[in-house]
Formats: C-alpha cells, sequence, structure tokens
C-alpha cells in the first residue's frame, strides 16, 4: 500500500492525508473510528482522483462531513479510508437566480449568515446546524423544523455536483427550475447517505425571509383535535404555517418542570402541546384570531401567544430542550415517519407495550406532525443488547402494517439496517441494489450503510 498512499500525497499534497499516529492523535476519544487513512481534497477534481484511486486499489471509503449525523453511517473500520469534505468551504450567493452556490464542506450556519447578508434566507434549518455541512445535509436529505413550509433537502436543491465511485464527474448545476430533460440525476444521490456519490456542489434555492412571525403554544384536549386545527391554521394563515410541533403530555411536563423550568407556560393537565408558528408580518394578530375560533370549536382548550422575540425564544427554548429527557438515564431515541390518523393511536399501543415489557420504562413523544414526523425516546434501566433489539422490535414491527417508515429524517446508516425492509417492499429493495450495483459495482462508497453489498 506504500504506493497507494504515495498517490493520495500526489493528488491532495503532503498536508491532505493523514495516516499513522497524525491520524491516531486526530481520532483519539472516538472509538467508533478506526481509519487507515484520512484524506481532505480542496476541490472537486482531488475528489475524482481520490476516489479513482480507491475504486482501482478496491479501498472502502467513507465521506464525511459534520459528524452529526445520528445513525452511525460516518463509524469506520480501521481498514477504511475517511473521505473529509472540511477543506471543501467556498461559496457565493447570487441574488439575481436566488441561489447559494456551495462546496460541499460549507457549514449549514455560514450558508445561513450568507443568504442573510444577501438580504435572503436559507429555507432549510436544523439544531446541529454549526457543524453540519452542506453536503452531509444532502447526502442525509436533512430536514428539520420548517419542513412543513419549506420542505426537506430535497425539495430546496436546484443543481448539484456528485462524484460517482470510479471518480466521474456529474454535473448537475445548472440552477434551472424547470428541466424535464430525461431523468433528473441529483434525486438519486439526495438521501443516499454517501452509497452512491460524493456530494461536492451545492445549489441551494435562496427565499425572502418572511415580515415577521407569530409564535404560540397550545394545549389540546387530545388526538383528534390535531388534524382539524392544522387544517384550520393551514387554511387560515395562507400557506405561511412554518412548524406545527407536538409534544405529548410526557415530554411537555419533562421539559417544564424544574431544573428545565420553575414555571409551565400552560398548566400539565392536557394530553398534547403543540407549538406553532406562522412567517407573516401581522403573525400574533392571525393567531389570535385564529385561536380564539379554535377554542370556541373545542380543538384547543388553552393557548399562550408570544408577546415578543424573547417569548418566542423561550417557547422554542422548551420544545428543544430534549436534553431533559436524559435526566431519567440512558436514552434511545427513534425517529419515525406515519400518515397522521395512525400517529395517536400507534403512540398509545407503543407505550402500552413497552410499559407492559419493562414496567420501569419511560416514553417521550413529540415531532413535525404537520409533515407525519415522530421522535420516540425510550428509558429503559439496564437496557441490554438483546433488550435493544427487542425495543426496536417493538417501535419499527407495527410501521410495517401501517405504512409508516423506520426514518424520517436521519436515514439508515449502520443503526437501522436491519429495520429497512419493514419500509420498503422488496421490488423497491432490489432495485436499490441495482443501483448500487451499477453507480458503485465494486462498493467501495460506505460499504455496509444502508444496506449490505460486497466489497470487490
Ligand atoms: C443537535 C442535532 C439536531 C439535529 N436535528 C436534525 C433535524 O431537525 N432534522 C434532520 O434531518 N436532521 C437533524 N440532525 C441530524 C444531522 O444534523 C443531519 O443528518 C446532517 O444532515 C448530517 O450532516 P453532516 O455534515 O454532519 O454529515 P455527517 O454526519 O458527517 O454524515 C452523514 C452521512 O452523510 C454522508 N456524507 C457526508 N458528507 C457527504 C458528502 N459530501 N457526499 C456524500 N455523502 C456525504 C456520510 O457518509 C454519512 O452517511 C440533527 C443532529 C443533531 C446533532
Amino acid at each position: 500500500m506504500g504506493s497507494f498512499v504515495e498517490t493520495l500525497r500526489g493528488i491532495v499534497g503532503p498536508a491532505g492525508v493523514l495516516e499513522g499516529d497524525a491520524l491516531q492523535a486526530r481520532l483519539a476519544g472516538k472509538p467508533q473510528q478506526q481509519a487507515r487513512w484520512l484524506v481532505r481534497p480542496a476541490d472537486t477534481a482531488e475528489v475524482s482522483q481520490v476516489l479513482a484511486a480507491c475504486h482501482a486499489a478496491g479501498v472502502a471509503v467513507v465521506p464525511q462531513g459534520g459528524l452529526t449525523g445520528l445513525v452511525h453511517a460516518t463509524d469506520t473500520r480501521p481498514d477504511e479510508l475517511i473521505l473529509s469534505l472540511e477543506r471543501m468551504q467556498q461559496l457565493s450567493v447570487d441574488t439575481t437566480q436566488r441561489v447559494l452556490v456551495a462546496q460541499a464542506g460549507v457549514l449549514l450556519e455560514s450558508a445561513q449568515a450568507a443568504a442573510v447578508a444577501a438580504g435572503l434566507m436559507v429555507p432549510v434549518d436544523l439544531g446541529a446546524r454549526g457543524s453540519a455541512t452542506l453536503g452531509g445535509m444532502v447526502a442525509t436529505n436533512a430536514g428539520g423544523n420548517s419542513v412543513i413550509r419549506y420542505g426537506m433537502m430535497r425539495e430546496n436543491l436546484r443543481g448539484l455536483e456528485v462524484v460517482l465511485a470510479d471518480g466521474t464527474v456529474l454535473d448537475m448545476t445548472n440552477q434551472l427550475v424547470k428541466n424535464n430533460s430525461g431523468y433528473d440525476l441529483k434525486h438519486l444521490f439526495i438521501g443516499s447517505e454517501g452509497t452512491l456519490g460524493v456530494v461536492t456542489r451545492v445549489v441551494l434555492r435562496l427565499c425572502e425571509p418572511p415580515a415577521g412571525r407569530g409564535t404560540a403554544l397550545l394545549a389540546l384536549p387530545g388526538f383528534d383535535a390535531v388534524a382539524p386545527l392544522l387544517r384550520r391554521l393551514d387554511q387560515a394563515l395562507d400557506g405561511t404555517l412554518s412548524a406545527f410541533e407536538v409534544m405529548w403530555q410526557d415530554f411537555y411536563r419533562t421539559v417544564t418542570t424544574p431544573p428545565a423550568l420553575t414555571r409551565p407556560p400552560l398548566a400539565h393537565d392536557h394530553p398534547l402541546y403543540v407549538l406553532v408558528e406562522c412567517g407573516t408580518a401581522d403573525g400574533t394578530e392571525r393567531l389570535c384570531e385564529i385561536l380564539a375560533a379554535a377554542m370556541e370549536e373545542g380543538t384547543v382548550a388553552d393557548a399562550t401567544i408570544a408577546q415578543s422575540e424573547r417569548e418566542a425564544k423561550a417557547l422554542w427554548a422548551m420544545r428543544d430542550d430534549v436534553a431533559q429527557l436524559r435526566r431519567s438515564g440512558p436514552l434511545v431515541a427513534y425517529d419515525i415517519s406515519l400518515r397522521l390518523a395512525d400517529t395517536g393511536p400507534y403512540i398509545e399501543d407503543l407505550r402500552g407495550a413497552i410499559g407492559r415489557r419493562w414496567p420501569g420504562a419511560r416514553v417521550w413523544a413529540f415531532g413535525h406532525l404537520g409533515d407525519g414526523n415522530v421522535h420516540v425516546a425510550v428509558h429503559v434501566p439496564q437496557l441490554d443488547a438483546a433488550g435493544r433489539s427487542e425495543l426496536d422490535g417493538l417501535v419499527y414491527t407495527p410501521l410495517q402494517a401501517l405504512r409508516g417508515a423506520v426514518s424520517a429524517e436521519h436515514g439508515i446508516g449502520l443503526e437501522k439496517k436491519a429495520w429497512l425492509a419493514i419500509s420498503r417492499t422488496p421490488a423497491e429493495f432490489a432495485l436499490m441494489r441495482t443501483l448500487k450495483q451499477s453507480l458503485d459495482p465494486r462498493g467501495v462508497l460506505n460499504p455496509g450503510r444502508v444496506f449490505d453489498t460486497p466489497l470487490i
């Protein structure tokens, strides 16, 4: 392998390749990262040459962005090569076309700052904005809190540049909104978790920022109120509803009791709570009117409307304070998708099943219900590997009959691949394998992530 590493150094320069002690120093304290080389290309041409060399040598490549992924997809084995996009940081904003063009290593936060400086806004936002890269967000088709209004990464890409496993560069960055000239190939790579190609450049649509916002926390009398309330808000807000975050009572209690908060914004005795946000100049007044009608109708039992930016931020901080769930001990976190009508009964059944199996367990449910995405966090005292597998079965197995998804946002990675067949038919699975085989015939890109394929 001496000549292989010389080849890599010839492509990215000596400082662009880490191995041996330098690599061990960088990976210290990260037992899940055991690579043989770490390579840092600076541009697409270098990515292409590195991949061509790996393809020729049969070396497994794991692309890494900001390492904020939640399904262990970037865990690496001792024989693998980490392809870090960290040096690929160029970005520019085109205010005529209203797009941001960026290399894959650009952080979401940097993209957001560049858009704001140009009077525009990146439509996708998530809590890991300070570390997540645009390339990683494309690879995982990341969502976030505003998907209900702006969509996921897929809905916001105007172009993509991808390097295939053998080094072929696919330039799909023409920025066109409409382009039905044959297959729209960029969609193959969005959400493919780095198994079909390496994202090197991203063209992201930018939006006009909302003229203002209204934020409110609502208490609901039960799950049956969720769908009519969502419909009412959508209709009355002319498409400006930008968040609909549902919290079941357990979650709300935990994030609004000491040491999290000393006084809950609304009483603790309601079955469900919803944090809603709209992006209009008169948002607060509009929400007041809509909620008065909803309370009269009985879909809302109580409500508090933020009267200032500070109050709005406090409501969001409460919703985002998932760290409070760890007060009970270690958690297993799930990120699933269901049709709205199935969600309430599913959560109740799941609570019952987990409670019967582990009477000391705790279950919290919350999520972006406007787009069918529920997060379930579970604490089971002294859960061992066999118990974890049993717990996974309780969460995932019912999704098959409901046609739900084992991953809404986070992907499959290494963590969920045993459960992928729950959400995909055998025919879909077979086509996925055909695509992988055809785009990466030697199986060098992220081997074993999403599903198993041989490394040839
Ligand atoms: C606090 C927190 C909040 C989060 N909130 C959300 C949320 O609301 N919604 C949501 O969807 N996700 C959320 N996530 C998950 C995470 O931020 C996303 O999965 C993110 O998109 C991954 O980007 P990354 O740069 O960190 O990629 P990494 O974690 O480095 O990689 C993730 C996957 O993408 C592949 N990859 C990385 N870069 C490339 C590339 N250039 N080309 C090809 N493949 C690549 C990797 O091989 C891996 O399979 C959250 C994570 C945290 C820690």
